[in-house]
């Protein structure tokens, strides 16, 4: 077992790293204020082949492989998004979005919808985000509305999807439907959908609390007709698709979780080695140094379980049965970013709360993760029912 990071990864982590200080911290602040998603960080990501980093080279990728040849791209992406997080929620959820929507491309798509979609994002040239929620049906994925009836050589699509991530900038949408309502999860198809379609609309923005930077939308399907074409494998196979496609993307959310808490953690620690009360430095209390290592050493626990998820996802290991490390990682580092938000947040006292420090955001932007992508409760229905049925015996 080694903990060190291939070469090539650590070179990489410094280069995104430079990155963020340069490029996403600066503008952290004003992307919360005006809520503007930053098409100069999209650019400055797309400039030095970001949106690549997980996809292997005969699509465009970065096809990043590790000493003994096994590639390494979820992995990647986790230390990118780990790094832009540290100063922006909203940019770590950028990059977070070169791999979501196009997910189901990679799982289910042909050679030639995997070039279009799959080549376009490497290239910069076409964004998508994934559409699963509706009104009615969020954690309860098999419980969606939105329908897909064939005709002729298309299929007719209508239905309403909520809090979509990305929509308002997209160029392209992953939307899963049921193509036989009567079959429940067993009747889900998964297309990929063009922003110019007719009958596909982006509608209300939403006012969030969080986060701003990127801004959740609906998607509204009134009578969309889509080539069959556009289909993403089997009809009617589209639910674990779309099962694979949340596993694997876990860790990446875990890893807006790692960042997070780690801009966190270091802006308080450099504030308690200033601050004075006392006599001291605060940070000379006990009473905050244990909070610190508390906070630290959850923080250290969270990128291990999120490290080795991404290693089980560029290994393949996706599936059911693999499903539980994933859901860990992505249950432990996004509660452990709330708490260290919160912990990190109250060394500065009253102070924290106010907007001249960016704690106050991190707080707001952290309380995203447990909810998207499976909340933490279904995150731990995951874990349960493989407990329960025995993995650890
Ligand atoms: C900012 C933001 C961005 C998002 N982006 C996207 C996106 O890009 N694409 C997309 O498709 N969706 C997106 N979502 C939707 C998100 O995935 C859902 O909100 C989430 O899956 C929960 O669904 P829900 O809101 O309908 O809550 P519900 O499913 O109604 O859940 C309500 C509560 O019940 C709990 N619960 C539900 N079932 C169980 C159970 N079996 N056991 C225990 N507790 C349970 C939940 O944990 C939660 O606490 C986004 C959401 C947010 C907030």
């Amino acid at each position: 077992m080694d903990f060190t990071l291939p070469a090539e990864l650590a070179a990489l982590r410094e280069m995104v790293r430079d990155l963020a200080r340069e490029v996403v911290a600066p503008r952290a602040a004003e992307l919360d204020e005006t809520g503007v998603y930053p098409e100069d960080i999209f650019a400055a990501f797309r400039d030095r082949g970001l949106p690549g980093l997980a996809w292997p080279e005969e699509l465009g990728g970065a096809g990043l492989r590790d000493a003994a040849g096994r590639p390494v791209g979820t992995l990647a992406l986790c230390l990118a998004v780990e790094e832009v997080a540290r100063f922006c929620s909203a940019s770590g959820l950028i990059l977070l979005l070169t791999r979501l929507p196009l997910m189901p491309v990679w799982l289910a798509g042909t050679p030639e919808q995997k070039e279009r979609y799959i080549g376009g994002a490497c290239r910069g040239e076409r964004r998508g985000a994934f559409c699963l929620t509706e009104p009615e049906a969020g954690s309860d994925a098999a419980g969606i509305r939105a329908t897909a009836r064939r005709d002729g050589d298309h299929y007719v699509l209508n239905g309403t999807k909520i809090f979509i991530s990305g929509a308002t900038v997209a160029d392209f949408f992953t939307i899963a439907a049921k193509t036989d309502p009567a079959a429940g999860h067993r009747g889900v198809s998964v297309f990929v959908v063009d922003r110019v379609t007719p009958g596909l609309s982006v509608g209300k923005v939403e006012r969030k609390m969080g986060v701003k930077g990127v801004p959740v939308a609906e998607v509204v399907l009134q009578d969309c007709r889509v080539p069959a074409a556009q289909r993403l494998g089997a009809e009617n196979a589209g639910f674990r698709v779309v099962m694979q496609t949340l596993n694997a993307v876990r860790p990446v959310v875990a890893a807006r979780g790692l960042g997070l808490a780690e801009g966190a953690l270091a802006y308080a620690v450099e504030y308690a080695r200033e601050r004075r009360a006392f006599g001291h430095p605060i940070a000379d209390f006990q009473g905050l140094r244990w909070l610190m290592a508390d906070m630290a050493t959850d923080l250290e626990a969270a990128r291990w379980l999120t490290y080795r998820a991404a290693t089980l996802v560029d290994a393949g290991r996706y599936g059911r049965e693999d499903a539980h490390f994933l859901s860990m990682a992505k249950l432990y580092a996004t509660e452990m970013a709330n708490r260290v938000a919160s912990g990190a947040l109250q060394l500065l006292g009253g102070h924290g709360y106010m907007k001249d420090h960016p704690l106050e955001r991190f707080y707001r932007d952290a309380r995203q993760l447990t909810l998207v992508e499976g909340t933490s409760q279904i995150q731990r229905e995951i874990i349960g029912r493989a407990v329960a049925e025995g993995f650890l015996t």
